[in-house]
């Protein structure tokens, strides 16, 4: 199958990602690899926006669990998206890359608020830009976050960075012989309740055409491979 070649892109980083190995917060050898893989990309030529999670530090459903009114937890999750942000922000600055984070929750001595032509001028500009704290309300989560700045930012394509390589039809970690697809559609994806992203954001990508890549991050090169159009992972569009 010959995928088709972007050129402004989205990555979703889930706050898993960035805590390597461990079973919270933030590693700073993980980031930094992240960090060299973002700078290859960008020294291809892409455009890239990045939306950070926030579960290696603090999810509202969580928090909820514990006994935290569940609005609160989330916007304590929001905040801990703010905090995995200026860490990639910090990564990549440390290669030479241009960056600005704009956060849906403003915070005027931290970082931007988010405003979406000063984040297209950014990109213009070679800047990649990572947005912080979702949608900025409670309920969501950052795959909604990412859903939405992708379709704002008119990006051609959503990469969301896993553990695992691409959509199987079964948890490949407890499923043996589960199946990868090379290439499915939105509505296959909801129907079977595929657990690739929140399903408000699935359908915000099928509605706005937006294909959503799923591959490996942890995979060192992954990244710029996939997006070559070579590397495993599954794309999710809709059908002819
Ligand atoms: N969150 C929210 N609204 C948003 C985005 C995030 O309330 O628009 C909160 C929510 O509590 C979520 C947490 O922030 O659990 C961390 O985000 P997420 O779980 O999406 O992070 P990831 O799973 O990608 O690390």
């Amino acid at each position: 199958m010959t995928r088709p070649t972007f050129h402004r892109i989205l990555l979703k980083l889930s706050g898993e990602v960035l805590m390597g190995s461990g079973q919270f917060g933030i590693d700073p050898a993980t980031v930094k690899r992240v960090a060299e893989e973002i700078l290859a990309i960008r020294e291809a030529g892409y455009q890239l926006c990045i939306v950070v999670g926030g579960g290696n530090i603090f999810r509202g459903v969580a928090g909820q669990a514990q006994g935290f009114d569940r609005a609160t937890g989330d916007y304590m999750g929001m905040l801990a998206t703010v905090m995995n942000a200026l860490a990639v922000q910090n990564a990549l600055e440390l290669l030479g890359v241009e960056t600005r984070v704009q956060s849906a929750i403003p915070m005027a001595s931290v970082c931007e608020p988010f405003i979406r032509r000063r984040a297209e001028r950014h990109l213009e500009k070679g800047r990649v830009v990572i947005f912080a704290a979702g949608v900025g309300s409670p309920y969501f989560t950052t795959d909604s976050g990412a859903a939405l700045r992708a379709a704002e930012m008119k990006c051609d394509a959503l990469f969301k960075g896993t553990s695992v390589d691409g959509v199987y039809d079964a948890d490949p970690k407890t499923v043996p012989g589960a199946t990868r697809y090379e290439e499915i559609d939105f509505s296959t994806v909801l129907n079977k309740n595929l657990k690739i992203m929140d399903a408000s954001a699935i359908a915000l990508c099928r509605d706005n055409n937006i294909p959503i890549v799923v591959f490996n991050i942890r995979e060192q090169g992954n990244l710029a491979l996939v997006l070559a159009g070579e590397g495993i992972a599954t794309i999710v569009r809709n059908g002819e």
